[in-house]
């Protein structure tokens, strides 16, 4: 099957999946208030592969029917399909304006990541082939077009033995976690919670793999697999709703809510051919070793793309924020601008050195993931550091915003508006559109979202960044140059007082 168009997959989503808001089971997700405005957007990004301007960037032929299917499937085999896998998702996130990290761009990365890395799913002692499960899992996800999410954190019921924290494969309690109850010929039976699912109403799959590490007795935890988000037993539950439902007036939360729900699967059947991990230890702690699988590379690539739409469109909002009441001339505004367009350069130069970098992962070429971790490392300080220089930047006209229809009513409230809202040399209509843009990023409920997303949602700034040093290729030669050029022997045992006037005297 071709590429979907945005009503292809609406219809799609029109499946009896069990999504609740505010104790109500939401009976169509493309109409709900609270999931709509997403789900208008990913069939946006959908239609943009079919758009010839773009087809060319956002498609590739599909090996086995021809059809023309999402590059983000296929298996970069250059530097060169890297650099179209940037600009694709370049195309997609400067679209939705950084704000949607869930997009589809980012699982599809993933699982054509696994399906690169297919062998470290292997289990001799199984008697079933996840290697090739998680092949076939890929085709059909790039056959037809699969909108992806994933849950991978246990319930937060007590973080005090276990958590996604937990660097080492000591066995602990896991309250609440998904947990293997029962198997039969078809497939396994599974029950627990996971939190989070960004984009979940808004997807077809929903897929649970392991995060952190496992001890030798959590065999019945240590799973991978994909559920279809219809499936029996699957229940999904929203946070509160941050689109208003009003473009005009909010238009980045109205788009750009990627509804995050809590995932409960209360004995879930899942066929084999979904099963990608079965309590293989060894596979649910090494798989996704982010120093070396392809799943790393790929999706972290398209992380940092993403930081780069949303750091660039941020200083783009800033830079028309300060020019419109004339203080981009003074020194002190012109250094926080320059400090978010610090921020860009550096992004950009992390994701080209990735590709730069590219290694060989067998057949295909892999960003060198350091990098890219180093972006998601820092992202979590910078994007509160921006937030915070638009807030300094806009003031009270940050929140003083009036709406659209006010300026537009009959005098005298619109001749109020015109006149009082006009910034330099700017008239109140162009203004208004900025302030707007600024109140959504700085002050509004989805910025604060955002914050926090940039925050977690690779696990925690600390985790990324104790792995960081954990993993530094050089750390033992750079010990060593510090001892050699720093100490300069000066950590040698000082010679004794006679032996130094015995050398004193020769
Ligand atoms: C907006 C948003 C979207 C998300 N989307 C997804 C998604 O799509 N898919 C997904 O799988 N996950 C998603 N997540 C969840 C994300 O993966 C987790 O937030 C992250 O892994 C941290 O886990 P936690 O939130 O349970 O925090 P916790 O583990 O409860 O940590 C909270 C704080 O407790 C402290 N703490 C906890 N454990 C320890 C410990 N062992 N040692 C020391 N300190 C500790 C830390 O200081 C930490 O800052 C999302 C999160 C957010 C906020």
């Amino acid at each position: 099957m071709p590429v979907r168009t945005k009503e292809e997959y609406r219809q799609g989503l029109r499946d009896g999946r069990e999504v609740y808001y505010k104790g109500e089971l939401v009976e169509d997700v493309t109409e709900h208030p609270a999931t709509r405005g997403m789900v208008e957007t990913q069939g946006e990004l959908f239609d943009l592969q079919s758009d010839p301007e773009h087809e060319d960037l956002l498609t590739f032929e599909s090996p086995s029917t021809g059809d023309r299917v999402p590059i983000f499937y296929e298996k970069p085999t250059s530097k060169e399909d890297l650099a179209q896998r940037r600009k694709a998702s370049k195309l997609w996130m400067d679209y939705t304006c950084g704000m949607s990290g869930r997009a589809n761009d980012f699982l599809a990365n993933g699982v054509t990541g696994m399906a690169i890395g297919h062998e470290l799913f292997a289990d001799e002692d199984a008697d079933h082939d996840f290697s090739e499960n998680v092949e076939d899992y890929y085709e059909y996800c790039r056959e037809n077009d699969v909108c992806l999410t994933h849950a991978l954190i246990d319930p937060q019921i007590d973080r005090s033995e276990a958590s996604s924290f937990r660097l080492e494969d000591d066995s602990a309690d896991r309250p609440g976690a998904v947990r293997k109850v029962d198997e039969d010929d078809e497939g396994i039976v599974v029950s627990g919670a996971r939190m989070l699912a960004t984009l979940g109403p808004q997807a077809d799959e929903i897929l649970l793999y392991p995060f952190g590490y496992y001890g030798e007795d959590e065999e019945d935890q240590a799973l991978a697999f994909a559920v279809s988000a219809d499936a029996d037993g699957v229940r999904q539950i929203c946070r509160p709703q941050l689109s208003r439902n009003d473009e005009r007036n909010h238009p980045l939360s109205s788009r750009f809510d990627e509804m995050d729900t809590f995932v409960v699967l209360d004995e879930v059947h899942v066929p084999w051919e979904r099963v990608f991990i079965d309590g293989d230890i060894e596979a649910a702690n090494a798989w996704r070793d982010k120093t070396q699988t392809a799943y790393a590379g790929l999706t972290y690539h398209q992380t940092a793309v993403k930081d780069l739409a949303k750091a660039e469109f941020c200083f783009g909002v800033a830079t028309m924020l300060a020019e419109s009441t004339g203080i981009e001339e003074y020194f002190h505004v012109q250094a926080k601008l320059g400090e978010i367009s610090t921020m860009v350069e550096q992004i950009r130069a992390c994701v080209q050195a990735a590709e730069a970098q590219a290694y060989e992962f067998g057949d295909y070429v892999i960003p060198e993931p350091r990098p890219l971790f180093a972006v998601t490392a820092s992202f979590p300080d910078q994007f509160p550091r921006i937030v915070d220089i638009i807030r300094d930047l806009g003031g009270s006209g940050l929140i003083g915003v009036p709406h659209w229809e006010d300026l537009e009513a009959e005098n005298p409230l619109g001749g109020d508006v015109e006149t009082y809202f006009r910034g330099k040399d700017i008239e109140a209509n162009e203004r208004l559109g900025v302030q707007k843009l600024a109140y959504e990023i700085a002050i509004g409920s989805l910025g604060s979202r955002e914050e926090l997303y940039e925050r977690f949602y690779t696990g925690g700034p600390m985790r990324v960044k104790s792995n960081m040093w954990k993993n530094h290729p050089e750390k033992e030669a750079l010990k060593e140059r510090v001892r050699e050029y720093g100490l300069q022997g000066a950590d040698e045992p000082a010679a004794s007082a006679a032996e130094q006037s015995a050398a004193d005297d020769d």
